[in-house]
């Protein structure tokens, strides 16, 4: 099959720093241009929306949508009018409907809708679900802490409405427990702490469980300086799990346990090829879903004004 001619939206940090390596090092894609405002991708014609990107490119027949979920939409909805395959950077959108419309919109098209988690890919992810499956839960403590200073500098997007504030790395947290555990966990309580000066959460406290009554707690909090935390801690029977940055590193019981090399993006390249050459679509919108029970049943405190 020849490579899948690829247009990316949205040239900012994520698509510099992850899908433009990852594309490059994939031979079932080939790039044909870029959509954003204010940037371009050196050597690539580059255009300032996906409406004349597509006008201009006829050829393309994929996009990558890497803009704030609050835009991603409208871009993805033209995509898919077109008849083009779409990728969507993780949050898919700013509300589920959107993207339900948005995955109906596919299928009505016969096109392919990714909606991607990229920390799913991350290498301890399948081993830990493997793991679960024979071993079941009794215990799991998410702990997600960073710097919101260093990891997110100038993004006023994300501390807009929609942009979901600390649940931008936290639903990276919730992909992988979404993905891990053997039963769907639903939201008990949650406390969600609001700068007085923002639309969206700095740090967030929930508790989930199960049907057989597991203890889930999540910790989001983006003031962290020092270490920063990524963590995943499972108690089971056989051991406990400990999942460290992002998925990157697993221990069982202090054991370090050995993990695959695929990057992330290279990992989530090869799976949208497989669904454009398979004609499948893969939209989850379980992480999103819990972040949106959060807002609607978290208590919401206000914390001091935060200044970037
Ligand atoms: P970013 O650095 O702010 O880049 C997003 C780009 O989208 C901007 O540079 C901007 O380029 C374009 N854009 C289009 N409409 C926009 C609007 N109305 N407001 C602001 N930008 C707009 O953000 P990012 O970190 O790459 O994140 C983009 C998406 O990737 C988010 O959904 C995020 O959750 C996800 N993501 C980020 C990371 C990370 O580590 N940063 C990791 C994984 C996933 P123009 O100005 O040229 O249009």
């Amino acid at each position: 099959m020849s490579a899948i001619k690829l247009g990316i939206v949205g040239v900012g940090k994520i698509a510099t720093d992850q899908h433009l390596p990852a594309i490059a090092a994939n031979g079932d894609f080939q790039l044909l241009a870029s959509a954003s405002r204010n940037a371009t991708i050196p050597g690539l014609p580059g255009f300032t929306s996906i409406d004349e990107m597509l006008a201009q490119q006829p050829d393309i027949e994929a996009v990558a949508l890497c803009m704030p979920p609050q835009h991603r939409y409208q871009a993805a909805r033209a995509a898919l009018l077109a008849g083009k395959h779409v990728f969507m950077e993780k949050p898919p959108g700013a509300t589920l409907s959107e993207v339900e419309d948005l995955a109906k919109l596919a299928q009505a098209k016969g096109v392919t809708l990714f909606a991607s988690w990229h920390s799913r890919h991350a290498p301890a992810v399948q081993v830990i679900k493997a793991f679960l499956a024979k071993n079941a839960p009794r215990q799991v403590h998410v702990i997600w802490k960073e710097d919101v200073r260093h990891w997110h500098p100038g993004q006023e997007w994300i501390w807009e409405a929609g942009g979901l504030g600390v649940f931008d790395p936290g639903i990276n947290a919730l992909s992988i427990v979404t993905e891990i555990l053997p039963n769907a966990m639903f939201l008990k309580s949650g406390v969600l702490e609001f700068p007085a000066n923002r639309d969206a959460p700095i740090a967030a406290d929930l508790r989930f469980t199960d049907a057989s009554g597991l203890d889930v707690h999540a910790e989001f909090d983006w003031r962290q300086t020092g270490k920063q935390s990524w963590d995943i801690i499972i108690t089971t029977e056989a051991g406990v799990l400990r999942m460290a940055d992002g998925g990157a590193k697993l221990w069982l019981d202090d054991v370090a346990q050995e993990l695959g090399d695929e990057g992330e993006y290279p990992s989530l390249y090869r799976h949208f090829a497989g669904l454009v050459q398979n004609g499948k679509s893969d939209v989850d919108l379980s992480p999103l879903r819990h972040v949106a029970d959060a807002f609607m049943l978290g208590k919401r405190k206000v914390v001091d004004a935060f200044e970037s």
